[in-house]
């Protein structure tokens, strides 16, 4: 066969020499040992926790390492494409706070080895798919739909492996006169690639997360561009990682059966291949077995799904590092107050079996994570979320911004923080009563409380408050109300003998506390009463009192 004759005929159109293309990616100077990796999603519309997996353990790779992080929207398969799917990914990513140093952005592509969008790069492609052919290693293959099922058939009753290989790959010898034949019927073509790989051969191979592989080689003949001249994403991975010089893929391990076929490319185009991190996938508890998440099943697997239940992105973030790496949990019990990037990630550190996630863990790290924000962080994560999600809520925040903040300012700081908020939803019903349309009393008092006390409590509680007493005195102050009701003022002395008393001063607390807040449990009353001032408190108080007339 005149290969060079193939190739002019396969590719009359291309001109440039990968030589040509090489010159225009030249490599990036980047010092010693900087990681390059990209994030290389599919724009399927669905954006999920994997990607973010993924992404961040790229995005800790590149930069901590002094390297590049770029975005390559990977949109060969114009099939599963849906409209506007980039806008959202890119979207997502952004709000996901992964900082792309080049690549596709919403207004087009950032950086000089673009463009980032695959269809967009078919030119390049074809330059490398001519020089296959030149080299005896792609060949056109002309079969329709029909013939390669007819083909799948014959190998089912055979009992034969599928796929298009040894005497299936019914194109790979053809004459050339079958070839213009062909071609001048305006058949429809894709290019595969001829492969030399045995079933029989293993190769080795070592993969930054799954250790050492033997992986059996690539014997079928796969599509390379398909008859619309765009790529398979095999070829694209091939020619784009080269080009943009990835020294690092992370990706699924999904991939991992179809590597022995992408190193033969990488051979094959005269690349030297990155190195490989192929992740295990998420997966979680179902019953007492482990599962993979699925896009079916499980809502919380989609990344949409944090964002409407109020997880902040910071809380995702920490949560993914618990789950990628094993001592990130010892780090933070260590560095309680340190900024997460100031852990040092290491893909060595990931569970090559993939990782569990856990729903009750999320929560949980995510209460830390809200309980160690600011007093106006809070406020910015709280009121963000309720612009999209509760209007109502947002339109309280924003109306009662400074009131807001002496509200979540209560218990926040310090050594001990309060840890109300697993999700940004958790704020409303936290602090729904200091607000007068909001507020309603949904608990009501022990049965074992004389209403008579309860009243007199009350009533005592409104003759000596000042709202300018520090805690001490307004504690003590309560306590003296609790005194002349013959409920103990001093705890101890309540506990050596509580039949000597109607109750203590926690129950006098207890009684102001369903009036001013209108349930059982509520933040220090000390705080709420300084927050809601006086005339609230007053006004709750005598509503109270009517009540119990
Ligand atoms: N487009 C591929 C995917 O979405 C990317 C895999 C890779 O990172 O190479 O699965």
């Amino acid at each position: 066969m005149d290969t060079t004759a193939l190739a002019t005929l396969l590719f009359p159109h291309v001109t440039k020499t990968p030589e040509d293309i090489e010159a225009e990616f030249p490599p990036r100077s980047l010092p010693e040992g900087a990681i390059v990796s990209r994030m290389a999603p599919s724009p399927t519309g669905f954006v999920h926790l994997g990607n973010l997996v993924q992404g961040l353990t790229s995005e800790r790779m590149c930069h901590q390492s002094g390297g590049t992080l770029f975005l390559r929207v990977e949109d060969t398969d114009a099939k599963r494409e849906v409209a506007g799917a980039v806008e959202v990914l890119i979207e997502s990513l952004k709000h996901y706070s992964i900082h792309f140093d080049e690549g596709a952005t919403v207004d087009g592509d950032n950086g000089i080895y673009g463009p980032y969008r695959q269809r967009q790069r078919a030119a390049i492609y074809h330059v490398f798919a001519k020089q296959l052919v030149l080299l005896g290693m792609a060949y056109p293959c002309f079969c329709t739909e029909e013939e390669l099922s007819d083909i799948h058939t014959r190998q089912e009753a055979e009992k034969a492996n599928y796929g298009y290989f040894g005497k299936w790959a019914v194109w790979r010898d053809r004459p050339m006169e079958d070839i213009k034949a062909a071609l001048d019927a305006g058949l429809p073509w894709v290019l595969r690639f001829r492969s030399t790989g045995s079933l029989e051969n293993k190769i080795r191979f070592t993969d930054l997360i799954k250790g050492n592989l033997e992986l059996t080689e690539n014997d079928i003949d796969h599509v390379l561009l398909k008859s619309d001249g765009i790529p398979t994403y095999h070829f694209a991975h091939a020619v784009d990682d080269h080009l943009m010089h990835t020294t690092h893929v992370v990706r699924g391990d999904e991939w991992l059966p179809t590597l022995p076929f992408h190193l033969q490319l990488f051979r094959a185009l005269g690349f030297k291949p990155p190195k490989y991190l192929h992740i295990g996938p998420l997966m979680k508890m179902d019953g007492d077995s482990k599962r993979k998440l699925s896009k079916r099943k499980d809502p919380e697997l989609a990344l949409t799904y944090y964002r409407e239940a109020g997880f902040p992105v910071a809380s995702v973030y920490e949560y993914l590092m618990t789950v990628l790496n094993s001592n990130f949990e010892d780090w933070r019990r260590a560095n309680p107050d340190a900024p997460v990037d100031n852990f040092k990630f290491s893909y060595k550190k990931m569970n090559p079996a993939g990782s569990l996630f856990d729903a009750a863990k999320l929560r949980d790290v995510s209460k830390n994570v809200i309980s160690r924000m600011s007093t106006d962080q809070i406020y910015r994560e709280v009121t963000e979320w309720a612009k999209d999600f509760d209007r109502e809520l947002f339109d309280h925040l924003s109306e009662n911004e400074a009131y807001t903040k002496s509200i979540l300012a209560i218990g926040r700081g310090g050594k001990k923080p309060r840890k109300d908020f697993a999700v940004l939803a958790d704020v409303r019903p936290y602090l729904d009563f200091f607000f007068d349309d909001w507020f309603a009393v949904t608990d009501t008092y022990p049965a074992q409380f004389d209403s008579a006390d309860i009243k007199a409590a009350l009533e005592g509680f409104m003759e000596t408050y000042d709202a300018g007493d520090d805690m001490n005195v307004w504690f003590d102050k309560i306590k003296a109300v609790a005194d002349a009701l013959g409920f103990a003022a001093d705890m101890k002395a309540y506990k050596e003998s509580p039949e000597s008393f109607k109750g203590s001063v926690a129950d006098v607390s207890m009684f102001l506390r369903v009036a001013v807040t209108g349930r059982l449990n509520s933040p220090d009353m000390y705080a709420v009463m300084q927050v809601l001032g006086r005339e609230r408190v007053f006004a709750r108080i005598e509503a109270m009192i009517e009540t119990l007339k």
